[in-house]
């Protein structure tokens, strides 16, 4: 038995979504610049999947640029609009973005206690030279859904010269109204809503696409804005789980809401406490601490009795670091031991819930015991 809960790091795709991409490579089709009939076929195939993502964004098609995934997506909005000025973003960014921010010098805008944007810090980083913000729709560790909309009548006044980046990888498969329809550019990536990995977007308003340069040249593929051949039957497939994502997604989110607080619920009742406000999460995200055990141990202990989860972000979790994100919320070092989030997706069920809770529990009491 296997129970999966780290759907924050990677969630599986649709089954309808593999059929479509299986069908496409094999299929053989040709590349979409080509100008004859098969090459024109896998043009329509990339059209109608911008469609279907614009559909779940909530943006026009033209508006779409596919990339390889979040973080290229990220890196393109930071290294390509932050270039004229300075960037300011906040101290939870996923590295996909704080990493080319801090490159660039960016200033760094802290949270509160609850993983919220510190608004007054904001309001205070924010001046006329100021070309680029970025703050996520929700964070990939605690789940923490930011207060985008404040954010962005921030910065309309105090920076109008700056544009406004959403990292909504997190958020938008899981906020309805994510706020980042009032945002500039937009990043969101595919194996996060039952699509492949390897496929994401960035979203540029049309008023943003002149103050965007490319960060990959070469071909004028997407708009001149992400040259190189696109991935077709990663796209085709992503369109097929946008389109699934936006027909049934109030009902995935209440559906996941009711067991990740069922989850929580329990776990908190064996004595684990939030690290984050449900009240503010996003509803698939339980980040959990657990006192007297070693999160390497826990994890550990729960992959060998069959539960998948993490101790936060999958690229560092491997890496042992403490988490920037719970660092960042103001604990220290020695009170981030102890905690890992689960996180849950379209496919998780009742009764894996329920099995997961018994599993940690034992793993718990016999780490005590030791
Ligand atoms: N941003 C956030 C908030 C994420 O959670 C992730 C992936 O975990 C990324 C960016 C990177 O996306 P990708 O894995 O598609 O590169």
């Amino acid at each position: 038995m296997s129970i999966y809960l780290d759907h924050a790091a990677t969630t599986p795709m649709f089954p309808a979504a593999i059929d479509q991409m299986c069908s496409f490579l094999q299929a053989h089709d040709a590349n979409p610049s080509s100008p004859h009939a098969a090459g024109r076929r896998s043009r329509r195939a990339i059209d109608d999947a911008r469609d279907a993502v614009a559909a779940f964004a909530r943006c026009r098609s033209s508006e779409v640029v596919f990339t390889s995934g979040g973080t290229e997506a990220d890196n393109l909005a930071i290294e390509g609009a932050g270039a004229n000025g300075v960037v300011v973003v906040s101290s939870i960014e996923h590295h996909a973005v704080l990493e080319p921010a801090l490159r660039r010098g960016a200033r760094i805008v802290p949270v509160t206690a609850e993983g919220l944007v510190d608004l007054d810090a904001l309001r205070a980083a924010l001046d006329r030279d100021v070309s680029l913000v970025s703050v996520m729709g929700a964070n990939n560790e605690v789940g923490t859904v930011q207060p985008l909309a404040a954010v962005v009548s921030l910065v309309r006044e105090l920076a109008p010269r700056a544009l406004v980046h959403t990292d909504a990888v997190q958020s938008l498969p899981w906020c309805v109204d994510s706020g980042s329809a009032e945002c500039d550019l937009v990043s969101i990536s595919a194996h996060k809503f039952g699509g492949p990995m390897g496929v994401g977007a960035l979203i540029v308003r049309e008023s943003a696409s002149a103050r965007l340069a490319p960060i990959l040249r070469g071909g004028g593929q997407e708009g001149g804005l992400r040259a190189g051949t696109e991935n077709v039957a990663g796209i085709v497939a992503t369109g097929v789980a946008a389109k699934i994502w936006r027909n049934e997604q109030e009902s995935i989110v209440e559906r996941v809401r009711a067991l990740r607080d069922q989850l929580e619920s329990t776990l908190v009742g064996i004595g684990a406490t939030p690290r984050s406000p449900r009240s503010t999460r996003v509803a698939s995200i339980a980040p959990l601490h657990f006192p007297g055990v070693a999160t390497e141990e826990l994890l550990i202990a729960l992959d060998r009795d069959g539960v998948a989860a993490s101790a936060g972000a999958a690229c560092v979790s491997g890496a042992q670091e403490p988490s920037h994100v719970l660092l960042a919320m103001g604990y220290l070092p020695s009170e981030v031991e102890g905690s890992i989030r689960l996180s849950l997706g379209w496919s998780t069920t009742a009764q894996e819930v329920a099995d997961a809770s018994e599993i940690i529990r034992g793993a718990l009491e016999s780490l005590r015991r030791a």
